[in-house]
């Protein structure tokens, strides 16, 4: 008689379909999917050398960046996050980052674990971190070698401009270092432009591709940093001096490359430049209006302040009398919907939707705002009926109503 095993057979996977409306990852177009599966190649395979070089010159065009250093780090993109402080940081430098919810927070623990001295500029949650108060930060902290801000902070849905710190960050001789882990794809990110020193991001935020790389590019002043440091960077993994001759003419090797995940990134990035990164752009940025509007509609309160909001990633807040968990849970398990909590200070009170990449289209818009409608009024919510739809569609068409030249009449 056969031992019976301690351990039963592991079932088949019966992953539900979702439609997926949170802080990521987001929905994964069919192609991304494919791509996934096609057959693996040794790391070092003339043939995957292309999907490299390719992929690096797409990363290249959605950075908006000449940089020569220009990859996808092996890990989310929270290793992007991380590797931009270990190698541009060294024990005892001084590094400012600007604070305005959950990943300001975690960069200033990252910092903080490579030995530097951190100083945060904060500001309120679901506010921008003001030019001017960079400014004083560094007037009054000589020494600086490194700001920190995040472009797209997923927490609070809010922008964060860019341009005039980037000024005063580099009138005081630091570097500007930008999280764009919810950008890339979503908003214009314009390194060079912009003058960023050293971005990162992530895979399942507005790439539309499964969470494991993180798209990474240093400009020529981080890389004179890199050159100068006095001690080899303390993660081994993560060492931008060791990685960059695996992507670069010597091939040599350091680990090896997730090959599957490169023939994903690589497939939506080439989704991403074959629609255009203005029409991508226009595209979050009209459903983001829309859902943004649609929600007004609803009677419901924006959080992120309005001149600053992102479309991608919008928060609104838990209406008085509705249960936060139990409307999510209802959203899920009736529609199949996810979207995103409240984190820190803002759990239980508000929601976080995302129309990133693939998600980022109409019919998600109108499909998520009835559902919402509906769930509402189950939680006894006076739902004006219709007006969501009504708002959304009004603009929606109104972009509609610019004719693309290939239109008739
Ligand atoms: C999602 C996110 C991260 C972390 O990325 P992971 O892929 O979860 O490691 C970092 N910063 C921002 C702004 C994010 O939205």
């Amino acid at each position: 008689m056969a031992e019976e095993s301690s351990t039963r057979a592991l079932q088949a996977l019966h992953m539900p379909e979702r439609l997926l409306l949170g802080p990521g990852p987001s929905p994964v177009p069919a192609r991304v999917l494919e791509a996934l599966a096609t057959p693996t190649v040794g790391h070092l395979d003339p043939a995957f050398l292309d999907v490299m070089n390719e992929t690096m010159d797409g990363l290249r065009a959605l950075f908006g960046t000449a940089n020569p250093l220009t990859m996808a780090l092996s890990g989310t993109g929270s290793a992007g996050m991380e590797a931009l402080f270990v190698n541009l940081v060294e024990p005892g430098d001084r590094v400012l980052v600007g604070v305005n919810g959950l990943f300001g927070e975690r960069m200033v623990d990252v910092a903080r674990r490579t030995g530097a001295e951190v100083l945060a500029v904060e500001a309120p949650w679901g506010r921008i971190v003001e030019p001017d108060a960079v400014r004083r930060a560094l007037q009054r902290n000589p020494g600086v070698r490194l700001v920190a801000l995040v472009l797209a902070e997923t927490s609070t849905g809010v922008r964060q401009p860019l341009e005039e710190i980037a000024r005063i960050v580099h009138e005081h001789d630091a570097l500007l270092g930008v999280d764009a882990v919810t950008a890339l794809g979503g908003i214009p990110v314009e390194v060079d432009r912009v003058g960023i020193d050293a971005c990162y991001a992530g895979t399942q935020k507005c790439l539309s591709v499964p969470p494991g790389l993180a798209p990474f590019t240093l400009g020529p002043r981080a890389e004179a940093r890199l050159e100068a440091r006095s001690r080899p960077v303390q993660s081994w993994y993560l060492d931008v001096t060791m990685i960059r001759r695996y992507w670069g003419r010597e091939r040599f090797y350091h680990h090896t490359a997730p090959v599957n995940m490169l023939y994903a990134l690589h497939e939506g990035v080439r989704l991403i430049l074959e629609e255009g990164l203005p029409a991508v752009y226009r595209r979050h940025a009209l459903v983001g209006a829309a859902l943004q509007r649609g929600l007004e509609a609803l009677g419901l309160e924006l959080f992120a302040e309005p001149e600053h909001r992102l479309p991608e990633l919008t928060t609104v807040r838990v209406p008085e009398g509705v249960d936060d968990l139990r409307l999510r849970s209802r959203l899920l398990e009736t529609y199949g919907i996810e979207i995103g909590a409240g984190v820190g200070p803002t759990r239980g009170r508000v929601w976080r939707i995302g129309l990133m990449g693939h998600g980022a289209r109409k019919r998600n818009v109108l499909t998520f705002l009835s559902a919402l409608e509906a769930c509402l009024a189950q939680e006894g919510y006076p739902v004006p009926r219709g007006a969501a739809l009504e708002a959304a569609e009004a603009v929606l068409e109104g972009e509609a109503a610019e004719p693309p030249a290939s239109r008739g009449a």
